[in-house]
């Protein structure tokens, strides 16, 4: 595909859990960068999406100040924005789809089961992270009430050849399936790779009394969306080769991904609201997006805020060279 008929299309997609801190700037500022850099800095569209779906996260208001901190940061999207409380029809036809398709089912499993089918098989309980699902409810319910439902990591039936998946927005950086094995390359981290069966397992899609999950929602949203480039904390890293899956099983496109370096707090931990991080002043929007582009590896900028920003623009290019 040439460049001239690739459009780029970008997004960044905050969960209004909060006012945004210098970590969640540099994955606004990122993404604003590489839609402004794209093409010879001729620039794609760069999008805000709310990830409000965890509802017992969100703070009331938190979404309308984000989207002023990043208009003060002069960061404002070419579209208003999209919240994923108003998406939910989108996700459940997606869900239904799945089910349709045989890569999701009903799962009766408390945590507490999924803890004993381990252990029956001799599986240690990991001191971090989440268990792999045992698979015990791929077969049905066996009398039990639902509790979520799972995607089907490995198909069932004869498998989909890697052709059978979506149409690839960037065939340069087109992923390779096998099973649940997936191989992608990512722009500044090169060559990923995971075996979603035996690291992660069939994963939750969505809790019966529960919101959507992250996963199904993002891949939804991307596609609707059009998103031709993915730019995000490294911490989201390790869910792309799910999303991967998801975007094979549903016929979707893989965008392109690019993980940006995480801001370490002073413990050493990935700086988040959860182990709070202080807002950014926007009072002082060039100071607070010069740390955010010193940790991104940009050269300092002077002000006004505007050629800072375009001297960032003409850097992130010659780092990441978006669409040449
Ligand atoms: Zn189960």
């Amino acid at each position: 595909m040439s460049v001239a008929a690739f459009r780029y299309i970008g997004r960044f997609a905050p969960s209004p859990t909060g006012p945004l801190h210098a970590g969640s700037l540099v994955a606004a500022l990122a993404s604003w960068l590489d839609a402004r850099a794209w093409n010879g800095g001729q620039g794609g569209r760069w999008l805000v999406r709310i990830e409000d779906l965890d509802t017992t996260r969100c703070v009331e208001g938190a979404a309308q100040t984000i989207l002023q901190q990043l208009q003060d940061c002069h960061l404002v999207p070419d579209e208003a924005p999209v919240y994923q409380t108003r998406r939910r029809d989108r996700y459940a036809r997606a869900l239904t789809q799945l089910v349709g398709l045989d890569r999701a089912y009903a799962c009766g499993c408390s945590r507490k089961d999924i803890e004993a089918a381990l252990q029956a098989r001799g599986i240690a309980r990991p001191r971090h992270g989440e268990r792999v699902y045992p698979g015990t409810c791929r077969d049905g319910l066996h009398g039990k009430p639902a509790l979520s439902w799972r995607f089907r990591v490995v198909p069932a039936g004869p498998r989909p050849s890697d052709s059978d998946g979506g149409t690839q927005a960037h065939p340069a950086l087109a992923p390779e399936i096998r099973n649940a094995w997936v191989r992608w390359t990512d722009r500044r981290l090169g060559t990923q790779q995971q075996d979603v069966a035996t690291e992660v397992g069939d994963f939750v899609l969505q809790r019966a009394d529960g919101p959507f999950a992250y996963q199904l929602a993002v891949v939804v949203d991307d596609a609707a969306q059009h998103i031709s480039d993915v730019v995000r904390g490294a911490d989201l890293a390790d869910n792309t080769a799910r999303q991967i899956l998801l975007q094979q099983a549903l016929g979707l496109p893989t965008p392109r991904y690019l993980h940006t370096p995480l801001v370490l707090g002073r413990d050493g931990h990935k700086l988040s609201k959860q182990n709070g991080a202080q807002a950014i002043d926007t009072r002082e929007p060039l100071q607070a997006l010069a740390a955010a582009a010193a940790s991104l590896g940009l050269p300092s900028q002077s002000g006004p805020i505007a050629d800072a920003l375009a001297g960032w623009v003409a850097a992130w290019r010659h780092l990441y060279n978006p669409g040449q």
